[in-house]
C-alpha cells in the first residue's frame, strides 16, 4: 500500500531552528511523544555567541550562553528529540503535509514549528567581529552589569538604543549614544527619558562608527566619523552596544505564513501562525521582548499547540 507507506514516513512535527525557543519546543514535543525532528541550522544561535547569561531564572550565579543552549539540547535529546544540522532550502505545503527540504533530502510533517530567530544587524566595520562578546554586544539587558564603572558607546537611534542606554545607565559611568542623523527615531517618551540623563549620557549626532579598537583581549575604543565633515575621532570606551535593528530569518517562509511589515512572523497569543498546523516561537515572531526566557516560553506554547493539532487530526480521521 504505497499511500500507507508514505503516511508512515510523515512526522508529527518538524522544528526549524537551533535556539532556545526551538530546543524548548523540542523538549515539550518529545515529552508528548511526537518524536520531533529539529533542523538546527548552520549559523550559531544568539545565546551561543553570548557570554554569561544572568537573567535566565534558575541560575543564581548566571550561566554561559553556550552552556545553556547545550543543556537545553541535551534535555530535549534525552526525551527522544532527533537533531539534524543543515540549512532548510525550502518549506512548502503539499496536500495535507508540509514538505521541508534540507541537505538535498525531503522530510514530510503534519505540523511545523518555526524558531529561526532574528539576526542582530551589524555594521561590518573593522574590529567588530574580532571583539564580538569581548566588549561588542547587541544586548545591554544581558550584558550591562559587566560594564559597571565603565564607559560605553551605544550605536543607533531607535527604541532599542534608548532601552540599551537606560539599562547601561545603572552601571556605566559614561554612555555615548552615536547616531547617524540629527534626530532620534525612537518614541518621544523613550527619547525624553534618555535625554534628561545628562549626567552620564552624551549624544553624538550625525556620526557613524568606522572601526572598533582593542588591546587584543577587549575593546578599548571606537573610531567614529562625522557624516557631514568626514572628520574622525576615537571615543575611548570599554564596550560598544549595537542597537541598529534585527532582521528576522523568515525569507523561506514568506509564502507559507503571514509576515508583518518588518518581516516577523505574525502569531496569535497561542503561537499560531496564519497557516493551520504551523507555529512560530522565539525572536522570529517577537520584535519587542527578544529575551531567552520569553523565547523558551513561546517554544513551549508552540509545541503544546502542535500536539493539540495532531490530536485533532487523529480525532477527525485526518491523521
Ligand atoms: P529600529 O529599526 O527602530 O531602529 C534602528 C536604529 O538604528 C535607527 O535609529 C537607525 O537609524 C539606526 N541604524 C540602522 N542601521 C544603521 C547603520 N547601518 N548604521 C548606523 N545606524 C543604523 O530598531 P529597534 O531595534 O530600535 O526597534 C525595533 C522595534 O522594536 C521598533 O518597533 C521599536 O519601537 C520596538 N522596541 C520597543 C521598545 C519599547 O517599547 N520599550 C524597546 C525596543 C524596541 P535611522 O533612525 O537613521 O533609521
Amino acid at each position: 500500500m504505497p499511500q500507507q507507506k508514505s503516511k508512515d514516513s510523515v512526522r508529527d512535527v518538524i522544528i526549524i531552528g537551533g535556539g532556545i525557543a526551538s530546543h524548548t519546543a523540542a523538549l515539550y514535543a518529545a515529552r508528548a511523544n511526537m518524536k520531533p525532528l529539529v533542523i538546527a541550522g548552520i549559523e550559531p544561535d544568539q545565546l551561543s555567541t553570548t557570554s554569561v547569561v544572568e537573567n535566565f531564572p534558575g541560575f543564581p550565579e548566571g550561566i554561559q550562553g553556550p552552556d545553556l543552549i547545550q543543556n537545553c539540547k541535551k534535555q530535549a535529546e534525552r526525551f527522544g528529540a532527533e537533531y539534524l544540522d543543515g540549512k532548510v532550502e525550502s518549506c512548502v505545503q503539499k496536500n495535507n503535509f508540509f514538505e521541508v527540504r534540507v541537505n538535498g533530502k525531503t522530510f514530510l510533517s503534519r505540523t511545523l514549528i518555526i524558531g529561526t530567530g532574528a539576526s542582530a544587524r551589524t555594521l561590518g566595520i573593522k574590529g567588530e567581529k574580532e571583539y564580538w562578546a569581548k566588549g561588542v554586544s547587541t544586548c545591554a539587558i544581558c550584558d550591562a552589569a559587566l560594564f559597571r564603572n565603565k564607559t560605553v558607546a551605544v550605536i543607533g537611534g531607535g527604541d532599542s538604543a534608548m532601552e540599551e542606554s537606560l539599562a547601561l545607565y545603572k552601571f556605566a559611568t559614561k554612555i555615548y549614544i552615536v547616531h547617524r542623523r540629527d534626530a532620534f527615531k525612537a518614541s518621544k517618551i523613550m527619547q525624553e527619558r534618555v535625554l534628561k540623563l545628562k549626567d552620564k549620557i552624551e549624544v553624538i549626532w550625525n556620526a557613524v562608527p568606522v572601526a572598533v579598537q582593542g588591546n587584543g583581549k577587549f575593546v578599548s575604543g571606537v573610531k567614529i566619523q562625522d557624516v557631514n565633515t568626514k572628520q574622525e575621532k576615537v571615543l575611548k570606551v570599554d564596550g560598544m552596544f549595537l542597537a541598529i535593528g534585527h532582521i528576522p530569518n523568515t525569507i523561506i517562509f514568506s509564502k507559507l505564513v503571514k509576515l508583518d511589515e518588518q518581516g516577523y512572523i505574525v502569531t496569535d497569543k497561542r503561537s499560531r501562525t496564519s497557516q493551520d498546523g504551523v507555529y512560530a516561537c522565539g525572536d522570529v515572531q517577537d520584535p519587542v521582548f527578544k529575551q531567552a526566557v520569553t523565547s523558551a516560553g513561546t517554544g513551549c506554547q508552540a509545541a503544546i499547540e502542535a500536539e493539540r493539532y495532531v490530536e485533532h487530526l487523529k480525532a477527525t480521521g485526518d491523521y
